[in-house]
């Protein structure tokens, strides 16, 4: 089975798009939240989601979306989008992410937005919150977002190596539990301003990152007249 897995697509279609036909064929599609947020499209966003029959969790920013959680702790930047977003969402996306779990086990992998430990606010930047994390699900693998970055944590007894994708496919070892993360298809923040996902091949054991172009500009206009936040549009074209 050909699983894409795309996580902070933060309201950003033509990110999705360009994504989603770069990984085709697949055979599911799994989202880790952060759905919303930041972009100027939500709705257009989960209607493609939709139409996909995708599967996944919450993210901060969708909670806050739908007023199920205080945007206060947000950046300004952030705040202000939010506030955009949930005067935007029209009555059929509220419904969608109101129905998202925090959390899901799918076959043998956990997702979550943040981490399994607090799926909401927690980072896994560094292979010790990473560890500290190991307790917190009850699944060989751990697929995760919320960084904006793609990365992936390997843990053998107290052995453990960080791998950051270059290129190559990531064999998954079933004698190694791994907390793995997609990267941001919307706003990545590792340098690199090209969406990023991966594809999980389930009878293969790979997981491969994914880089894919998109019309950056198209999605900066799009920002602009809709009054959100300059910095959030030029960021994009920075990757950070
Ligand atoms: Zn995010």
């Amino acid at each position: 089975m050909r699983i894409c897995v795309v996580s902070d697509v933060h309201s950003n279609l033509p990110a999705l798009e360009a994504m989603l036909d770069a990984a085709a064929p697949y055979d599911a599609l799994w989202h880790l939240g952060d759905i919303v947020g930041y972009g100027p499209q939500p709705n257009e966003v989960i209607a493609r989601l939709v139409a996909e029959s995708a599967v996944g969790v919450r993210g901060n920013h969708d909670a806050a979306a739908i007023e199920q959680l205080s945007a206060e702790a947000f950046n300004d930047d952030a705040r202000e989008a939010i506030e955009w977003t949930a005067e935007h969402l029209d009555e059929s996306s509220r419904g969608w992410l109101a129905g998202l779990p925090e959390r899901l086990e799918i076959e043998g992998f956990t997702l979550v937005h943040g981490s399994p430990r607090d799926p909401t606010w927690e980072y896994v930047f560094s292979s010790s919150t990473a560890r500290g994390n190991l307790a917190a699900f009850g699944t060989l693998h751990c697929l995760l977002g919320h960084t904006h970055v793609p990365l992936c944590f390997r843990f053998e007894g107290r052995r453990m190596e960080t791998f950051v994708p270059n290129g190559s496919p990531l064999e998954l070892d079933p004698r190694r539990r791994s907390l793995i993360n997609p990267g941001s298809v919307g706003q990545p923040r590792d340098g690199d301003p090209r969406a990023s996902a991966m594809v999980l091949n389930t009878d293969a054991g790979t997981v491969e990152w994914r880089r894919v172009d998109y019309d950056i500009a198209a999605v900066q206009r799009l920002m602009r007249a809709a009054g959100l936040p300059p910095r959030l549009a030029r960021r994009l074209e920075l990757g950070l």
